[in-house]
């Protein structure tokens, strides 16, 4: 059977671990070339090489716009055209709350960095992307986060940061319709190395509410307050990314599908 995605070029952003990962083998499986994104060459090295042919890695750094447009460049370089941008490196906040910041310097620390990953990175993907989505009537995609409708899901910069992802999201897929379509995924908790990627010191904060990843028996509480009782995996996040990719979804923008086992039905 065909692929989805077959003769489509895409590129993912953070693409070396996690939903990233996940989404970069569904697309490549899918039938799309896929440019692989990551702050981290090793890991967009490996997972470049284990997709094989239809796929190259960058070292890239989404908060730096000649970073971005160098990936799109790649794309356009190693495969003549830009179909799919999907923004999704992200970093997390460890479920800080505002009193938990010891001093306005770690505050602020934490909020420049993830509003400079999270926020700044997909907008600065986005300026990148759509002259060449404008040439092929592609599609943009990040991955938002249940962060971006609820609380208690992050703390308090990072639920503003993916806040800031709906808002870019929707207000995209007004300005640039009818040519591109835009939309996003929300996942729920999902355990993936996010829960490493804290920003700040070791030394930072109060080490025992540092990570909700890190409590004993966090599944079971996702499970609880998850009506499908279970704890979606980036396979799942990834399935709903090739499906808004695809021509399948050639009715939908400015649609964020909310990967979450049903934990926002209340
Ligand atoms: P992850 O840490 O496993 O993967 C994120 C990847 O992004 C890493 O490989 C990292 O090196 C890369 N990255 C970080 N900063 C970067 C930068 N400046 N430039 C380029 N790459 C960078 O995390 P994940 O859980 O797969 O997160 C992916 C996305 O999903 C994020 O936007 C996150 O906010 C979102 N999300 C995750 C969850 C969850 O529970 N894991 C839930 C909702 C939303």
């Amino acid at each position: 059977m065909a692929g989805r995605l077959d003769g489509k070029v895409a590129i993912v952003t953070g693409a070396g671990s996690g939903i990233g990962k996940a989404i970069a083998e569904r697309f490549h499986r899918e039938g799309a070339a896929v440019v692989v994104v990551d702050l981290k060459a090793d890991r967009a090295e490996a997972v470049a090489s284990e997709l094989g042919d239809r796929a190259v890695p960058i070292a890239a750094d989404v908060t730096r716009p000649e970073d971005n447009q160098r990936a799109v460049a790649t794309a356009v370089q190693r495969f003549g055209k830009l179909d799919i941008f999907m923004g999704n490196a992200g970093v997390f906040d460890g479920f800080l709350s505002l009193p938990q910041y010891q001093t306005p310097d770690q505050l602020v620390e934490m909020f420049d960095r993830l509003f400079a990953v999270n926020v700044k990175g997909y907008l600065l993907g986005a300026y990148a992307a759509v002259p060449e989505l404008l040439k092929t009537q592609g599609t943009l995609l990040f991955t938002a986060s249940t962060a971006g409708f609820y609380t208690n899901q992050g703390g308090i910069i990072y639920t503003m940061s993916k806040h800031a992802v709906v808002g870019l999201i929707r207000e995209l897929a007004y300005e640039l319709a009818p040519k591109i379509r835009v939309n996003g995924i929300a996942p729920g908790g999902t355990f993936t190395d996010l829960r490493n990627a804290i920003p700040l010191g070791a030394e930072f904060g109060d080490p025992d509410k540092r990570s909700l990843f890190d409590m004993p028996g966090l599944d079971q509480f996702i499970i609880q307050s998850t009506p499908l009782r279970r704890v979606n995996r980036p396979e799942d996040h990834a399935a709903v990314a090739a499906f808004l990719a695809s021509d399948d979804a050639a009715g939908l923008t400015g649609v964020i599908v909310h990967c979450d086992g049903g934990y926002g039905i209340r």
